[in-house]
């Protein structure tokens, strides 16, 4: 059974009345964050019930050494986790001496509320102590983006039927863990903690990566809104710092905490620096005040808002999802650091531990193009440039020579950290996307020159991997991939999976096209890059081999591709067929269960239509689609919305958005039964897909040319969404009746609507 309690609305996220069995679940999706650092939803007061606490700062990791059952040669030495960080939220409250913790009290009125338009969480409820004294609370925090090395609190209590003694001990805590831990160990090192009036720190090291992270906080107080002093105790342990302020109030009365956090690392800073930068940082936001730092808060969103809203008119819920969606992939990367990247948790939770999967070329980089500049989607496609070396030395590691590249399928440095063998090993289709992101990029933004300069490198190591990974099958007389997995996890150690055939072979024809325009247009770019790769035309001539000989698995009575060789000797049973109780398979079946079984977690052969559309008609498009979905148990995120767009290319707009709707409230209404381990973001960038690609139909292939063709599902009164094309900004509205596109640039831009050529003047307006 679907959770399902999140109130509907446009702007925000709201849960309404207090369920201890949501709070888990609750700290995912009103988690909040700035692109640099971000956390779970956790109370700031203490909480005895069952709770995830998180804060995480990007690029902050911990190799864990690996933990599996049975050693394989080429397995990485460890896993880097995302790495829980000294919590600098907490405020321990006492009433007349009575700890206040909502797991012991009775609450009333409970609402959380996570403001999308404006970037912050709240949170409001009356509790009764176990001692009688009853209070109001109410609490505001955010991460901000124009100081985005800082947070804000402010913490409100009311006495309602009381005079008495408010306690609030702030505090920063260092001793936290991660949930996922290996071997139970402590991945921090605390090396000072430094006092000051209302103010303090802590420095800490992480073990092995040697990361170090100033933590401060910076309090005030008022009663009744007036700032008033009051008098600090101090208590320091081994690992956490915390300050005790004991306040009187009257009945009626309002005593307020406010509170400011920063964490400064050595990803930007000298390590001996960070005491005083971290302190200066919470001085500063002490000075500008919460109301100050509240009210940057909401211009940096409503600048963000701009060019990635997506308003939907008619239906709350779907409305609701797409905001959800983009506004957590802007909390997660906004792409002013080359040194970071999208991990599928971002900031609300572990799992996954390192931060880059493919998912970032294959699902991320549109939403990134499109809603801002150019140079965010080039800083993920340099990310990887920046960790060739490390991709060949992974090659090498498992045999492949001659500057053959694997990206990893899960990495923080560039290393692989994966380790299980059927993904570490036999998922290599990932490499196939490393080269696809190039592409879009390049027939996105126009900018060819990224080729010669940096991705001309990476195409031909990954063409090296391809024509190495590839054999020549006498009984086929072709060129056969033998031992993966494909996109969909449910298969391993498969032969000929569809989908990674044919990204191999359209890597290297790519690579190969790409090579033959840079020794014309490009020759001295060329030279350097063939003096540096050390590349001959014989060595071509032999990926071309491989790629115009590959095999695929095809049935010639159903007329389509097989997901892998063997596909059909499967008993094929729709998922429809399958007890609700059954599912997710994942967590009810076993593991040799799934692996028999025709079901299928995520797109596969369909990735690849999805990818490649423009390859294919649309008879096969829908031949395809007819036979792989109805055995999709769309057990990974990444899936519903790859079956949207396609659904809504071949015109079948229900089952679009039934898939959308899946993809867009994935986590809001927790479909896959896993939200309290965080949310799903990449898949996140599927969504805002789903509406611009599927039913926007925007596509742009190798010629560049921008094309629309807007549908809109019967539910919708109408959608719009801005795009930045080129420079342009690009405003398409739908209606039930009208498409209408907006010129809001500078220059005259032509697209394709429908089949037919539109010019738009600037800051013009055509109705289609
Ligand atoms: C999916 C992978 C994906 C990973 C991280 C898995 O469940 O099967 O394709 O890369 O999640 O999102």
């Amino acid at each position: 059974m679907n959770k399902n309690y999140i109130i509907p609305n446009e702007w925000s996220i709201i849960e309404d009345g207090f369920d201890a069995e949501n709070v888990e679940a609750s700290e995912s999706l009103f988690s909040i964050g700035n692109g640099s650092m971000g956390q779970r939803a956790n109370f700031e007061e203490d909480y005895s019930g069952k709770t995830f606490q998180g804060s995480y700062i990007g690029g902050i990791y911990y190799p864990d050494k690996t933990r599996v059952g049975w050693w394989k040669n080429g397995y990485p030495e460890y896993f880097a986790k995302v790495l829980n960080a000294p919590n600098w939220i907490g405020i321990s409250i006492q009433i007349n001496q009575t700890s206040l913790d909502i797991n012991t009290c009775k609450i009333a009125n409970f609402k959380r509320e996570l403001n999308m338009k404006e970037g912050w969480l709240s949170r409001s409820f009356e509790a009764v102590l176990p001692t009688g004294e009853e209070i109001e609370v109410f609490t505001k925090r955010f991460i901000s983006v124009k100081h985005n090395e800082v947070g804000a609190i402010e913490y409100h209590v009311k006495a309602l039927n009381f005079s008495g003694e408010i306690t609030f001990s702030p505090y920063l805590d260092a001793g936290i863990m991660n949930e996922d831990t290996n071997y139970d160990e402590y991945f921090w090192e605390t090396l000072q903690i430094v006092e000051g009036e209302n103010k303090g720190c802590i420095l800490s090291k992480t073990l092995k990566t040697e990361f170090h992270v100033g933590t401060a906080m910076d309090v005030s107080f008022a009663i009744n809104r007036k700032a008033v002093e009051v008098h600090q105790e101090t208590t320091i342990e081994e690992k956490s710092i915390t300050y005790n302020y004991k306040l009187n109030i009257a009945e009626g009365e309002t005593a307020t905490i406010y509170k400011y956090g920063s964490y400064v690392s050595s990803l930007n800073y000298k390590n001996e620096a960070l005491i005083a930068v971290a302190l200066a940082n919470v001085s500063e936001a002490k000075t500008l005040g919460f109301e100050t730092l509240l009210f940057n808060q909401v211009q940096s969103w409503a600048e963000i808002w701009k060019t990635a809203d997506i308003v939907i008119e008619g239906d709350v819920k779907a409305q609701q999802g797409i905001r959800f969606n983009i506004f957590q992939l802007n909390q997660t990367y906004m792409g002013t650091d080359a040194r970071l990247n999208i991990g599928p948790k971002g900031f609300t939770g572990e799992k996954y531990g390192g931060s880059t999967y493919w998912d970032t070329e294959a699902y991320c980089i549109p939403f990134y193009m499109a809603t801002k500049n150019a140079s965010v989607a080039k800083n993920l496609l340099l990310y990887r440039y920046n960790q060739l070396d490390k991709a060949i030395e992974n090659a090498e590691k498992l045999g492949f020579k001659n500057g053959a590249a694997l990206y990893p399928m899960v990495t923080m440095n560039g290393e692989e950290c994966h380790n299980e063998w059927e993904i570490t090993f036999e998922e290599i289709h990932r490499n196939g996307a490393m080269v696809y992101g190039i592409y879009n990029y390049v027939n996105y933004t126009n900018d060819f020159d990224y080729i010669p300069k940096y991705g001309m490198e990476v195409m031909i190591a990954i063409a090296r991997f391809w024509h190495q990974r590839a054999n020549y099958s006498a009984a086929k007389d072709q060129y056969v991939i033998l031992g993966v997995t494909g996109p969909n996890e449910y298969e391993n150690n498969i032969n000929n999976n569809f989908y990674t055939n044919y990204l191999a072979k359209w890597c290297i024809e790519f690579a190969t096209k790409c090579l033959n325009k840079i020794e014309q247009e490009y020759s001295a770019d060329f030279k350097r890059v063939i003096e540096k790769t050390n590349l001959s035309s014989e060595e071509i001539a032999e990926w071309s081999k491989v790629a115009s000989n590959m095999y695929f698995p095809f049935d010639e009575e159903k007329k389509v591709y097989l997901q892998q060789d063997g596909f059909l000797d499967k008993e094929i049973i729709p998922v429809s067929d399958l007890p609700k109780s059954e599912r997710p398979i994942n967590q009810k079946w076993s593991w040799d269960r799934i692996l028999r079984s025709c079901y299928i977690k995520q797109a596969d052969v369909l990735q690849g239509m999805f990818l490649f559309e423009n390859r294919f008609s649309k008879d096969e498009l829908e031949r395809h689609f007819d036979f792989y979905e109805p055995l999709t148990v769309h057990e990974s995120s990444l899936s519903p919305c790859v079956h949207s767009i396609l659904a809504a290319s071949i015109d079948r707009m229900p089952k679009a958005y039934e898939q959308y709707v899946r993809t867009a409230r994935l986590d809001l209404d927790d479909y896959n039964h896993e939200v309290h381990e965080g949310c799903h973001i990449t898949s996140m960038a599927g969504t805002w897909m789903s509406i611009v690609q599927g039913f926007g139909g925007m596509r742009i292939w190798e010629d560049g040319v921008l094309t629309f063709n807007p549908q809109i599902p019967a539910e919708w009164e109408s959608y719009s969404f801005t795009i930045n094309f080129r420079g342009n900004i690009i405003k398409v509205y739908k209606s039930q009746t009208a498409s209408k596109f907006f010129n809001e640039s500078g220059s005259e831009i032509s697209m394709m609507v429908n089949n037919q050529k539109i010019l738009i003047p600037s800051n013009g307006q055509v109705t289609v």
